[in-house]
């Protein structure tokens, strides 16, 4: 069974765009750790910042447990994730305490600096954490990893870069099978579907989720998808772990699996 540690910059990312496969796993029996950069703590226009981070952390960890997955939060906040050097000792440490042989992550260009930022901590969070120089400071640290792990870029919101270009993906997921535990996970999140009811004036949250997710299977003809792309650099491992694990769940979109 492998360790799996979907990691993204806030509560509500993971389900919204890896969520089906999330689930897929769960039900191959791997052990799947769902963690967040930030409770979500600017997410309200009434409650304040720990105010609605406490609520945010217990739908989050709501949504994990219809998986039997496990939530932990990096503790950042909400568009003060940086690249910076205390934060990439802290995510290695994550990497580190929750060992995954597999990581999915956001994906480097997004609409939202937040996912950026975390995209590229998790990126070299992994390539630090077999380093055993390389110190997070924590008080008890935790073993360093044996090897970096598998990395995959989860999709852009939309699909799309900044330009607006549409993203590719390497693959799809077909999560026909598993949408309608997907919706559940994202049902969770209820402060946050408030929240955009407010700040971005719909109130489409979990149909707005649906359409993406229709989009996104249409691409390799399945009725719901998810799009990965594995992280390819220099020495990270390049067998394709993913799509291994998912078997025939994931299907070949146009670029080849090595
Ligand atoms: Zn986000």
């Amino acid at each position: 069974m492998a360790r799996i540690l979907a990691i993204h910059a806030h509560p509500d990312d993971a389900e919204f765009l890896a969520g089906g496969t999330l689930a897929l796993l769960a039900d191959r029996g791997h052990e799947i750790t769902i963690a967040t950069m930030t409770p979500g703590d600017c997410g309200s226009a009434e409650l304040g910042p720990e105010e609605i981070a406490a609520v945010r952390r217990r739908e989050a960890a709501n949504a994990a447990a219809l998986i039997g997955a496990n939530y932990l939060c990096v503790e950042m906040r909400d568009l003060a994730i940086f690249n910076d050097d205390p934060s990439r000792r802290r995510v290695t440490e994550v990497l580190r305490r929750t060992r995954p042989e597999l990581v999915l992550t956001a994906p480097p260009v997004d609409y939202l600096c937040d996912h950026e930022a975390a995209s590229v901590l998790v990126r070299d969070a992994c390539f630090g954490a077999p380093a055993p120089n390389y110190r997070t400071g924590a008080e008890t640290p935790a073993p360093v990893l044996v090897r970096i792990p598998h990395l995959y870029f989860m999709d852009p919101l939309a699909g799309r870069d900044r330009e607006g270009k549409l993203v590719e993906p390497d693959f799809i997921v077909n999560v026909a099978g598993t949408f309608a535990r997907k919706r559940e996970m994202l049902a969770q999140h209820a402060s946050q579907r408030r929240w955009l009811e407010q700040h971005h004036g719909t109130d489409d949250y979990l149909d707005q989720m649906e359409r993406w997710t229709r989009e996104r299977g249409q691409l390799a003809g399945v009725p719901y998808g998810e799009g990965f792309r594995a992280y390819r650099g220099h020495p990270y491992p390049q067998s394709p772990r993913l799509e291994e694990l998912l078997g025939d769940a994931a299907v070949l979109f146009r670029r080849q699996i090595p």
